[in-house]
């Protein structure tokens, strides 16, 4: 290989340079937030940047001692850094969409930005907006759920049979409806209630979502709908910072064998359901059990 030393190669830093957690397979590199799981090919992605950049004559992956992940690269002296890194951001916004799934679910994750199709984010019951014609709009930013309710009705969880595949929305485009639909109706102390056809905490951008709904002036109140699986004492401290107004906590039942046999899961632990519930209360977020 022409160029072995390290001097002689670019150096990118992709944990520092994607908001992601990364890791890597022999085949693919694995970008991860939250529920959200992306791999990319590593061929197609090297050779995309070998399209752009025609002077590349060596490529490889490595990791430092953080565990970082490291793109090296060169020749060094004919590349262009930046150019480089806004190129490799485009490649995985470009082709990181194709390639989702649901980690709590084990479905495929359809990605949905603004110029999906021109899909609209008002319509349907599973994600978007909906408006009921009060001054509550549900703002439902995935499907998908890691419990498996035997009542639930609307057959969610990984054992669903009739759910095949989850969504999730861009933050960006859940956030333009909403200002969309307040101006729109003129609405005056609006309540952004946070739910879902599932399990809205499995949101990847939840604490940016919660920011963001109360840059409306229009907002007075920001709840969220919850079963609780992903609660803990972190994610409740950072939604407490955003000022979320209050959650609304489904437990199934006080009883610990019967909360797991509804919950479909015998991992469900109602003792650490009803601490977080305890540590809701001591926050400035409002509970309703
Ligand atoms: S928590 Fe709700 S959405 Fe999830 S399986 Fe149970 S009833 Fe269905």
């Amino acid at each position: 290989m022409p160029f072995s030393k390290r001097e002689q190669l670019l150096i990118l830093n992709l944990s520092e340079l994607l908001p992601f957690s990364l890791s890597l397979s022999d085949e693919a590199l694995i970008l991860t937030k939250g529920v959200m799981r992306g791999e990319i090919p590593i061929e197609s992605l090297l050779l995309e940047l070998q399209q752009d950049f025609t002077s590349i004559q060596q490529m490889h992956f490595s990791k430092n001692k953080n565990g970082q992940i490291l793109l090296m690269i060169g020749p060094k002296s004919a590349l262009d850094k930046e150019a480089l890194e806004s190129t490799l951001r485009e490649i995985i916004s470009l082709e990181l969409p194709n390639n989702l799934k649901n980690s709590a679910t084990k479905k495929p994750l359809i990605f949905i930005p603004a110029d999906f199709f021109g899909f609209p984010l008002v319509g349907s019951l599973y994600f978007g907006v909906i408006d009921r014609g009060t001054n509550l709009l549900q703002v439902r930013p995935i499907t998908g759920c890691p419990l498996n309710c035997p009542f639930c009705s609307v057959d969610e969880g990984p054992a669903s049979k009739s759910k095949v595949r989850d969504f999730i929305v861009d933050p960006d485009y859940l956030i333009s409806t909403y200002n969309y639909i307040l101006s729109e109706k003129k609405l005056n102390g609006a309540e952004a209630h946070i739910d879902g056809q599932g399990e809205p905490m499995s949101y990847p951008y939840l604490v940016e979502l919660v920011q963001r709904l109360w840059e409306n002036n229009n907002t007075a109140v920001v709840s969220l709908q919850t079963d609780g699986w992903f609660l803990n004492e972190q994610i409740i401290d950072e939604l407490s910072a955003v000022k979320l107004s209050r959650i609304n906590l489904s437990i199934n039942a006080f009883d610990s064998k019967l909360a797991k046999r509804l919950a479909g899961r015998g991992d469900y632990n109602l003792e650490k359901m009803l601490e977080l519930a305890e540590y809701i209360l001591d926050s400035n977020i409002s509970l309703l059990l």
